[in-house]
């Protein structure tokens, strides 16, 4: 008897039996195998999670039986399959489900072709053309199977690797209005990236065919395989970014300490975890990367992870000319499905030490004894997923080190304070670097008071323009943070007063002036602009407030007029390759100023930049999240480490309307000490992680369902009673932040307790109250980054 967990709906964990026409050794345990479901015999990819003899079998009860392997050899390793055990208690979710959302997609078909070579012509057959046959001939070629004369043709995804389209133009593209399904194609393109034609037709439909054809034909989209020679996240096509260390180079003092002691740990035989706490410009890379040295040596492998493409693309080329001979993967998000499942595959087989870079999804590699674990921006939210499978990269990196006797190496300028409450407690070790390597400074930081300005001035106070322009006009670089893309995040009737807003989620929408369109950022929705007030008819629209796209238009008034601006946000780098090229052409100092999301805070090296403007400090203090001023304190002061990096002294100003905020304080000194003090003693008081366990239930149903407020009333009382019971605090239920979200109107409750199973507990009493097929949706989101 098998337990075979589902990589699709319904992701349960099923029996099956072994069936006659394999040898039940032809079964294993981490085997992807294809399994029937249900009356209809529809056919699903499944790990097998156990593998029992058949007496445990109920009298009296038919198991349905497997179908076929979808390998010889087993995918998943035993510990692999012990920390997916680990990750769906801890989430209660099941471990198909936590296969399911991490499994690279060709891995979780049941598309799977067999290749039967029984000395005549060699024939193909399908799983369906399997399921088919008679227990006879699926007999007969499991005979075949036993002496390897069946081989597993790969998945069907090289076909389409064939026929990768991608936008080759930004936006505004110069196509009729009324060329509607053109329009639809590079849209679609620009929000998703790079797609495969059949996916492309899939997803749009077949009637867009004759559409993208024209755009292939006009030059608007290329249709073929990917362009060799280039990295395939960043597409940078020299594959040689200028960061890096050869030869020749010492560490420096600072570097050296910390290296020291974290080698001792490395070498340890019992698992660790340690925090390199250096500031912005210290070089904490090398670091990472002589610790990688000494594991390597050892016979140990390496994962080097950073939470964003831009930055991993960097460690990777650093990690490529640290270790010239060395096998080294790169693995992200953004790979396209074959070249994530390439690298998986032969991570599964491999045993021989390597060094994997990546971001947080990389910590899913099948790899073995893994030495050292680096997260780098250890503070930074990207590591947590909330969306689909919900998990915390450092929470499974810290669970792969405790299997493998590994170092997790944590690095940050900023540390989460959680990890840094963890140093003060003693259960996670610290190196801390205090100057910066080579010639930089830290910069000098002003807050300016914009507490009396009209809105109606724009976003730059007088005295900010007036900086900008000088540094300008120096020959020297600006970069400016604002945390909000588009044109304006508000569209007001000139008729009517009524704003914008998306039906779905009720939200304003945002006017994209480049590619004419109001957009919701929170599910996507996007209509044209201009468009009809859907109250009075009116045409006419207000933007206000503004975005980093009208930023960037206002700063062409007020600088030289030859003075060259870039854009750096979501919207500006969705064509692949473009952010790379973005950068790189800053670094090059081909634009003198650089505007952008908080993309551009993170750990890029402007050496020419002496002025870093903050316009809107106050953007993140506002939400409604415990965390807000860590959140801001981090990014300001990663923001402000983008300045004086070079020569030249740098300065950075903060534009605030709150100057009054205890953060600013700390800000200012780029003082992590003095602000992780004062954090932590607010903390304290008010019962906020770490000094508890905090956790979300959201619960959303469909608008117009009536039933809904009278549930969430009902679950309420569920979670109350046992909160009692159990010592839980229960909060809620409120309406969520964001109260509707795609059609769905949302509740939470926050959860406050000294341990996660009086949480769980809680949550699976609610979950349990729900009736199955109810139209209400219940999530767990344990330690939640993102609350809205
Ligand atoms: P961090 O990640 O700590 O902000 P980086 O690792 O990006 O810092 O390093 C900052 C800069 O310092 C890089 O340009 C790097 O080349 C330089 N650097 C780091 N260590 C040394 C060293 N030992 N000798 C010379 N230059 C160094
Ligand atoms: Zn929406």
């Amino acid at each position: 008897m098998l337990a075979i967990s589902l990589l699709t709906p319904p992701y349960a964990t099923l029996s099956y039996a072994t069936p006659a026409w394999l040898d039940v050794s032809a079964w294993k345990c981490g085997q992807r195998v294809i399994v029937p479901l249900g009356k209809g015999g529809m056919l699903r990819a499944g790990i097998v999670v156990s593998v029992d003899d058949d007496s445990s079998v109920k009298e009296g009860v038919v198991l349905k039986e497997c179908l076929w392997p979808a390998e010889r050899e087993p995918l998943l390793r035993p510990e692999y399959l012990g920390m997916v055990k680990q990750l769906a208690l801890r989430h209660m979710v099941t471990e198909g489900e936590v296969l399911g959302g991490l499994l690279p997609a060709g891995l979780r078909t049941s598309k799977i072709r067999l290749r039967i070579l029984d000395g005549g012509k060699p024939r193909t057959v399908t799983m369906r053309d399997l399921a088919g046959m008679s227990a006879e001939e699926r007999s007969r070629v499991g005979a075949l199977w036993a002496g390897n004369a069946v081989e597993i043709l790969d998945s069907t995804f090289d076909a389409e690797e064939q026929e990768l389209c991608s936008l080759l133009v930004d936006p505004p593209w110069s196509v009729r209005p009324s060329a509607k399904r053109q329009i639809e194609v590079l849209e679609y393109l620009h929000d998703k990236g790079m797609l495969s034609r059949t996916r492309l037709l899939q997803e749009l439909g077949s009637g867009i065919s004759a559409a993208l054809n024209t755009l292939a034909e006009r030059g608007l989209v290329r249709i073929g395989p990917r362009e060799g020679g280039t990295c395939e996240s960043c597409e940078d096509e020299s594959n040689e970014c200028s960061f890096g260390f050869g030869e020749g180079f010492t560490l420096l003092p600072e570097q050296q300490a910390a290296f020291d002691d974290f080698s001792a740990l490395l070498h340890d035989e019992t698992p660790k975890s340690a925090l390199l706490y250096g500031i912005t410009g210290s070089g904490k890379t090398v670091v990472y990367l002589e610790l990688a040295a000494e594991a390597l040596a050892k016979g140990l492998s390496v994962m080097l992870l950073a939470p964003e493409v831009a930055l991993a693309c960097k460690l990777d080329s650093a990690v490529r000319k640290r270790f010239p001979s060395q096998e080294c993967f790169f693995y992200n998000g953004y790979q396209s499905p074959t070249e994530r499942e390439k690298t998986f595959r032969l991570l599964a087989k491999r045993t021989t030490p390597c060094v994997i870079v990546g971001t947080r999804s990389a910590l899913f590699l099948p790899s073995s004894r893994l030495g050292l674990i680096v997260l780098d921006e250890e503070h930074d939210t990207s590591f947590k997923q909330d969306e689909g499978l919900v998990y915390q990269a450092k929470e499974v990196a810290h669970y792969r080190v405790q299997q493998s006797n590994g170092l997790l190496l944590l690095g940050s300028a900023t540390p989460d304070v959680k990890t840094f409450h963890a140093v003060q407690q003693q259960a996670v070790s610290m190196g801390v670097m205090k100057e910066r390597a080579g010639e930089g400074k830290l910069p000098e930081v002003s807050l300016l008071n914009i507490k009396n300005m009209k809105r109606s001035d724009g976003i730059l106070a007088a005295e900010c323009k007036k900086q900008i322009r000088e540094t300008v006009e120096r020959g020297e670089q600006v970069v400016i943070l604002l945390n909000r893309r588009g044109y304006a995040p508000l569209m007001y009737c000139l008729d009517c007063g009524h704003v914008a807003r998306c039906p779905h989620c009720e939200v304003g929408l945002t006017y994209h002036k480049g590619r004419e369109r109001l957009i919701c950022h929170y599910c996507g929705y996007s209509v044209s602009y201009p468009v009809v007030c859907s109250k009075c008819k009116g045409l006419h629209y207000l933007p206000m407030g503004e975005g980093t796209e009208k930023l960037e238009e206002n700063l062409i008034e007020i600088l030289p007029p030859d003075t060259k601006i870039l854009r750096l946000d979501r919207d500006s780098t969705r064509r692949p390759g473009k952010m790379q090229r973005i950068l790189d052409a800053f670094a090059n100092q081909e634009a003198q100023v650089l505007v952008g999301t908080q993309m551009l805070s993170k750990g890029h090296h402007f050496p020419n930049v002496t002025l870093a403007v903050v316009a809107d400090g106050d953007l993140g203090l506002n939400l409604p999240d415990y965390r807000a001023a860590e959140r801001t304190f981090q990014l300001l002061v990663q923001a402000s480490g983008r300045a004086g990096r070079g020569e030249k002294a740098g300065r950075v100003l903060i534009q605030t309307r709150d100057p009054g905020h205890y953060c600013w304080q700390f800000v200012g000194s780029a003082d992590y000490d003095g602000f992780y003090a004062e954090e932590i003693e607010r903390r304290r008081k008010r019962k906020y992680p770490p000094f508890v366990k905090l956790a979300l239930i959201r619960a959303s149903y469909p608008l117009d369902w009536n039933k809904g407020v009278e549930w969430v009333e009902t679950l309420t009382e569920v979670a109350r009673a046992l909160g009692k019971e159990h010592d839980v605090r229960v909060l809620g239920h409120t309406p969520s932040p964001l109260p509707v979200l795609r059609g769905r109107k949302r509740f939470q409750w926050t959860l406050k307790s000294d341990d996660w199973i009086s949480i769980r507990t809680l949550y699976y009493a609610m979950r349990n109250a729900v009736p199955r097929g109810s139209k209400l949706r219940l999530s767990l989101d344990i330690d939640p980054v993102n609350m809205l």
